[in-house]
């Protein structure tokens, strides 16, 4: 018996050693995190970055005016908080656009200003057009015909009316329990591709070179459909509706020739029911748009660091894009992101921290138009991604960490199937739990920065956020205005970003990595 005991206190230890040695013990530096709160949440100036960014600098549409004034704007106040080695980086992205003047508004059978915003890179419409609205409804080739030789000079609506429901259920989208618990499991992903029937891209491109040869004026679209956001796992929860209307305009991704806007829904399905009634609807409207055909290197990544002290060539990356869509001013997405970042390193400077690796902040050009910033610095850093031939600097890079989910404070992390960094990730947030950060998700979370560097073989991750208002009124839509950023959401997303980017840059070893990813092409060598 007594022996038996011994074996099993034995058998206790062997496996407390084996546990340690899997899960060592995180050096919490407690003194900085409780001058990174005290910093974070007294003398926070995280919305007044973001009013400067999105108030007085937005749109910031890549290659725009807009765009540079904001990198400029954002580069002076980097130096101002004592940031060393700001720099924009440049890279190649294409013609640059900005809007000039837009306004339209039906004038018969009533007078109804409309509210609307100008597809991005549309052409404008050479001055003012008053013009018949004719309804154009094709669904397949043949339904081209009826409407050959009628549109020249139209205003015309492209798509059918949609059913505005009633406001109720949930609109704004703070994780509760059980989504918290559903982010923590791992849904088994589907047999095959699920994708929803939309009209093809081929048909799409000859209705567009039909409206283009027909000379019409402009095409009005009522922009993206609702839908309900659910969550995964084995529930399929529903969690909220994506609304779009109620003033509020979400351009739809449908590629145009013409110059074209997107109107709110319920003014679009009001025209639709005059017509319907044979009663003439006019339209008087007007889009200038300016392009910049100076395309060589006007991409600008902005960046600027905090340098490390006996690992300072090793580096912890905060990220966030500065660029927008055109239709407001990209308060939540992402100038919110932006000021976050900034504002956490602007904590950790403040604050006289002496991080070991360096903590680099960079705002990305780009992003709305498929991550083409992020994709550069990889480019220009880290690797080719094609053949997985590595930079010396990749092996530098620690960690990249992405804010890109709006206003909404910080859950969790979304740890991009990188399952060697829970046990660390689990230590890092334990100090970060009374300010609601308690969530690891074994997953992903949507397409952001995130997954330029992950597609390079870098410990990269999206902090889980809530996402309030990003997916019902704010994300891409003409109402992204520094109304909707959330105060005290900002402040607490600075302090835990501060608080996990110095502790990242404290540890011993940089985070775990995943193995490299599989190179999309072969070298140039084996070709
Ligand atoms: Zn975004």
């Amino acid at each position: 018996m007594r022996y038996r005991h011994r074996l099993v206190i034995a058998l206790f230890c062997a496996a407390a050693v084996v546990g340690l040695a899997a899960q060592a013990p995180e050096k919490i530096d407690y003194r900085v995190l409780t001058q990174i709160r005290d910093e974070g949440l007294n003398r926070s100036q995280a919305m007044d970055i973001v009013s400067w960014l999105a108030d007085v600098h937005g749109p910031r549409l890549t290659g725009s005016p807009g765009y540079t004034r904001a990198a400029d704007w954002a580069a002076k106040k980097m130096t101002d908080l004592g940031f060393v080695n700001v720099h924009v980086e440049k890279w190649k992205f294409g013609k640059g656009w900005q809007i000039k003047k837009f306004y339209a508004q039906m004038t018969e059978p009533q007078v109804m200003p409309v509210i609307g915003i100008v597809r991005a890179w549309t052409r404008g419409t050479d001055g003012p057009v008053v013009a018949d609205v004719v309804h154009v409804v094709i669904n397949s080739e043949s339904d081209i015909e009826k409407y050959r030789g009628k549109l020249a000079g139209k205003i015309i609506l492209t798509q059918p009316a949609r059913e505005v429901r009633l406001l109720e259920g949930r609109t704004s989208w703070r994780m509760d329990d059980a989504l918290l618990k559903e982010a923590e499991t791992m849904p088994i992903p589907p047999a095959g591709p699920t994708g929803r029937v939309t009209v093809p891209v081929s048909l799409q491109d000859t209705i567009n070179e039909f409206f283009l040869a027909e000379k019409v004026a402009i095409a009005i679209d009522r922009g993206r459909d609702d839908f309900i956001v659910t969550a995964g796992g084995p529930e399929n929860l529903s969690w909220m509706t994506q609304r779009a209307d109620g003033g509020t305009v979400f351009p739809s991704g449908r590629r145009t020739l013409v110059p074209s806007v997107t109107i709110a829904v319920e003014q679009y399905n009001r025209m639709v029911r005059i017509l319907e009634k044979h009663v003439s609807v006019k339209m008087e409207a007007q889009i200038d748009t300016q392009f910049f055909d100076e395309i060589d290197m006007n991409g600008m990544n902005l960046v600027g660091e905090l340098p490390g002290t006996d690992l300072a060539s090793e580096v912890v990356l905060l990220g966030a894009h500065l660029d927008t869509e055109p239709g407001s001013t990209g308060a939540t997405d992402d100038a919110a992101g932006c000021a976050v970042v900034m504002e956490a390193l602007r904590i950790l400077k403040v604050i006289g921290a002496k991080p070991r690796r360096t903590v680099r902040v960079a705002l990305w050009d780009g992003e709305e138009w498929g991550r083409l910033g992020s994709k550069a610095y990889v480019r220009q850093h880290l690797a080719d991604v094609a053949t997985m031939a590595l930079k010396p600097e990749h092996e530098k890079l620690s960690a990249y960490y992405n804010l890109d989910n709006g206003t909404g404070r910080i859950r969790g992390v979304w740890m991009q199937f990188n399952l060697a960094v829970r046990p660390i990730f689990q230590q890092l947030i334990e100090p970060l739990r009374d300010l609601g950060v308690t969530t690891l998700a074994a997953r992903g979370d949507g397409n952001s920065d995130y997954l330029s560097f992950d597609e390079a073989g870098i410990p990269a991750f999206q902090f889980m956020q809530d996402r309030l208002e990003y997916m019902s009124r704010t994300h891409h839509s003409n109402m992204d205005y520094v109304d909707r950023v959330q105060r005290d959401d900002m402040l607490q997303m600075a302090v835990v970003v501060a608080s996990i980017a110095y502790q990242t840059a404290m540890r011993d070893e940089r985070l775990p990595r995943k193995p490299l990813p599989v190179p999309k092409a072969k070298p140039a060598a084996a070709r």
